[in-house]
């Protein structure tokens, strides 16, 4: 997908020397994980568990020593445990759409001139409600505040995700054509 690799393309521009060699290379920031809640825990295997967290992502946790230590994934009560609390989700850093995350609402067509107010100031989805910034014509960058603190740039046919929770605003520099998609992951499991 177009917007699969706008961590190297932001605050990626550091360059640093690799030893030994005489040349620059871009070494790209890594994204940083999210916190996301535990909504569910299912069990895969005696050592491995499937945790369903509440971006819609779901996250593969083992207890296989010294590789991955997690001893409370052996005890069916201490998964049930973790329920409602927090655990980082990588994929929400990366802004991975969930695979089954399906749009239920389109924001009219906005220009530059009609651009809501709110778009501009910083302001956040709610819980596990994406985003998807979708630009018809022109261009639109939009800036994520930290945790993510990066800026992306949406154009035709390269739509910019936005995850649950996390502070942005739009920043329109020229004639645009945009609407924002509402996506979220239904879960059907308990
Ligand atoms: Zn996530």
């Amino acid at each position: 997908m177009p917007d699969s690799s706008p961590n190297l393309a932001w605050s990626g521009a550091v360059l640093r020397e690799p030893q030994g060699r005489g040349r620059l290379l871009p070494v790209p920031e890594p994204a940083p994980p999210i916190a996301r809640v535990i909504e569910a825990v299912r069990r895969e295997a005696a050592d491995a568990v499937v945790l369903r967290l509440d971006c819609g992502h779901p996250r593969h946790v083992r207890h296989r020593p010294p590789l991955s230590s997690h001893p409370w994934v052996l005890d069916d009560e201490a998964c049930a445990q973790r329920v409602g609390h927090r655990i980082e989700c990588l994929r929400c850093g990366q802004r991975q759409l969930p695979e089954h995350a399906e749009p239920y609402r389109r924001t009219a067509e906005f220009d530059e001139h009609t651009v809501p107010a709110g778009l501009r100031r910083a302001h956040t989805t709610k819980r596990g409600v994406w985003g998807r910034l979708v630009v018809e014509r022109g261009e639109l960058p939009l800036c994520f505040d930290p945790p993510l603190a990066i800026e992306v740039v949406a154009r035709p046919g390269e739509p910019v995700i936005i995850p649950p929770e996390l502070p942005h605003s739009v920043r329109p520099r020229g004639p645009v054509r945009f609407a924002v998609e509402f996506l979220r992951v239904r879960s059907d499991d308990g």
